[in-house]
């Protein structure tokens, strides 16, 4: 006898999550910084870790264009790996050096690695001392960007929770946008919402220390990515008032994100579509345009930016798309639950990897496209997969309506890619 198949009910958020705590290939941390350290001018970052994370920032950093360089390694040597020498003491001399050199410094985090987690070196400790010593000129903060303990967009989670205890407090009803956006975007942002009269408006980070903004019982927080489900609690935990609201992707979410907020201050209907109309029509334009190639195709997320679900959520509402699976490193529905909400169940939503597994699901899906971590993409390339980075999405401007269509593009460009091999080889 035949069962009939059952046709899932409700929205994604309702879907059970596949948890898996196998094997996982993602960057580490440390790769936040490549960005962080853009966006934070008077901040330096001084990793405690081993050549290898030299190595890592170095080559994912590339050539560097900065006269003075925001970030740099602390190497630990085999005798410290060994407990044969105070690796506190060198780190203080390592500081001293870096600090007596560079005082535009104003802000410097020790920022933990593999090597420091395993022989326990305590960075909380010597952040405190350090503070102590060079207050109130440095602020010495601690965070961990190491591969054992977290994923590379969990970094940036990492090093913003190490900043709220910090923030000083304010009674002030303000905005707080959280998360590093390109400059451009987020003066994007900033001005839309300027332009409906809602402010003040302060972002986290800063681009400078002094500008650091206050937390309080009046302030309410948007995030601008879904990975900062940390720094959210924190701020929560100061007593801040967290909107959510799906993320600013494509032409609905950019909406959606703007409209919690602008309810929030009580922005009338009117207001809203004035000053929205234009850049919204410029952006679904843009979508219509690049995703003429993605319609009716699947698409299957491998964990890897925490960006899945709102990506998910954009290509297969805006873009035609069908999600076969949407894997997360970690799954905060506290920030992603609007995206799960808008999605109807049906796709496998999946938390954490086990990675051998996973690629058999891909390869029994034969999915149109499959957004994977670089190590992944090669090899499914090879096997006659069509594959995107999803490094590609963190390190690309991709939020709010302008940039809308360049999002379509960064998928449909190798599905089209394909389609052309395919039509050359017949
Ligand atoms: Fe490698 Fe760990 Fe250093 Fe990251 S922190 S580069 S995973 S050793």
């Amino acid at each position: 006898m035949n069962t009939p198949k059952s046709i899932p009910s409700g929205t994604c958020r309702d879907t059970p999550v596949l948890k898996e705590r196998g094997q996982r290939e993602v960057f580490c941390g440390l790769t936040g910084i490549i960005w962080l350290h853009r966006k934070m001018q008077d901040a330096f970052f001084l990793v405690i870790g081993s050549r290898t994370c030299a190595h890592l920032l170095q080559s994912a950093a590339g050539v560097m264009i900065f006269a003075e360089p925001r970030f740099g390694t602390a190497i630990l040597e085999e005798t410290d790996l060994a407990g044969m020498a105070d690796a506190h003491e060198e780190l203080d001399r390592e500081v001293e050096r870096l600090l007596s050199r560079r005082p535009d410094i104003k802000q410097l985090f020790l920022v933990g690695s593999c090597p420091s987690e395993v022989i326990k070196l305590d960075l909380a400790r010597a952040a405190e001392r350090l503070t102590q010593v060079h207050a109130p000129h440095v602020r010495v903060l601690n965070y961990s960007g190491s591969g054992i303990e977290t994923t590379f967009t969990q970094g940036e989670d990492a090093c913003l929770t190490s900043m709220v205890p910090v923030l000083p407090t304010t009674d002030q009803k303000e905005l707080m946008l959280v998360g590093a956006l390109p400059d451009v975007v987020e003066d994007q942002a900033v001005s839309l919402l300027s332009q409906m009269g809602i402010g003040p408006i302060r972002v986290l980070p800063a681009p400078r220390t002094a500008e650091t903004p206050g937390v309080g019982p009046n302030t309410v927080f948007a995030c601008l990515q879904p990975f900062l489900g940390d720094t959210a609690a924190a701020l929560t935990r100061r007593g801040a008032h967290h909107i959510q609201a799906p993320f600013p992707f494509g032409e609905e979410g950019t909406t959606l994100w703007l409209r919690a907020i602008a309810d929030e201050f009580g922005v009338d209907d009117d207001t809203f579509d004035r000053v929205t109309a234009a850049p919204r029509a410029r952006a679904r334009k843009a979508i219509a345009n690049a995703s003429e190639h993605l319609n009716g195709k699947s698409v299957f997320f491998m964990p890897d930016s925490q960006l899945e679900i709102p990506l998910a959520r954009f290509l297969t509402r805006e873009c035609g798309m069908e999600a076969i699976e949407i894997g997360q490193p970690f799954i905060h529905k506290g920030l992603v639950g609007p995206d799960l909400d808008l999605m109807p169940a049906g796709p496998t939503i999946s938390e954490g990897q086990d990675v051998d597994k996973q690629l058999d699901r891909v390869r029994a899906a034969q999915p149109d496209l499959t957004v994977c971590g670089l190590g992944l993409a090669n090899p499914l390339e090879a096997e006659g997969l069509t594959t995107k980075w999803a490094i590609e999405l963190v390190f690309t401007p991709v939020h709010f309506y302008e940039q809308a269509g360049d999002l379509a593009g960064l998928f449909s460009r190798p599905v089209r890619r394909r389609a052309v091999l395919k039509l050359e080889a017949a």
